[in-house]
């Protein structure tokens, strides 16, 4: 099943992409494989995928050594300081960065291992009391201090839009957010080049395509619902 779904999806991708004048190419689809077994992502390795997703540290950390060098890991799930040492040599992108405290940390830790990190600023763009992110209105002072780090570098912004029945109910998020990647591009803030926009799930990634996004991550379209119990 795992193969059909993500045939189905960069298909899908593809015709949305189309019909809004966009380039497919210009949208990394990100499968989301937490709380998913190695046999999940191995087999949608086999079918082509070669960005995943995961949200907590532990989890990533005991996954990534499974599989081929080759595979982008992205951490979209909070991160707590204590752990960033533990991966941030080993992702492509931590899309949830959400202080300028962490992103602190990052550079502390990517100085001690020689290493340089790609962040994304987590914006909490529908004011949600129950997610993390920046209010718009801090975005840009923290980008300014952040873009001071040498080996921390903000490739663009991230948000989880709010759980809807209908996703047509989100498109103001995601428009929001682009305008805030727009804002940052026009500051032309030195040492920042933004242009990665990681918005839209399973639930409503069509709509984020058609308002932007460049990376979306999608975890019950491919591998199927959770469970949390375990
Ligand atoms: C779990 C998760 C996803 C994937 O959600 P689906 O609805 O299963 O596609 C995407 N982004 C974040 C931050 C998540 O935590």
């Amino acid at each position: 099943m795992i193969r059909e779904n993500l045939e189905y999806i960069r298909s899908d991708i593809a015709n949305v992409c189309a019909s809004c004048g966009r380039d497919a190419s210009e949208v990394t689809l990100i499968a989301v494989s937490k709380l998913k077994p190695n046999s999940d992502i191995s087999e949608a390795i086999d079918a082509g995928q070669r960005d995943f997703g995961e949200n907590w540290v532990q989890e990533l950390k005991d996954k990534i050594p499974a599989f081929p060098e080759d595979i982008n890991w992205h951490l979209i799930g909070h991160l707590q300081k204590n752990k960033v040492k533990y991966i941030v040599d080993k992702v492509k992108y931590i899309h949830s960065v959400d202080s300028v405290d962490l992103a602190a940390q990052i550079e502390k830790e990517c100085v001690k291992k020689n290493c340089e990190c790609n962040i994304l600023l987590e914006v909490n763009v529908a004011r949600e009391e129950s997610k993390s992110g920046f209010f718009e209105e801090d975005l840009m002072s923290a980008v300014e201090e952040i873009a001071k780090f040498s080996h921390v570098h903000i490739k663009g912004l991230m948000t989880v839009a709010p759980f809807v029945e209908d996703p047509e109910e989100n498109r103001v998020y995601f428009r929001k957010l682009k305008h805030l990647l727009v804002d940052i591009q026009n500051k032309k803030v030195d040492n920042v080049q933004v242009d990665v926009l990681s918005m839209g799930m399973t639930n409503d990634y069509k709509i984020a395509i058609e308002e932007g996004a460049t990376m979306v991550r999608i975890g019950t379209a491919i591998f199927g619902a959770r469970d949390y119990s375990k």
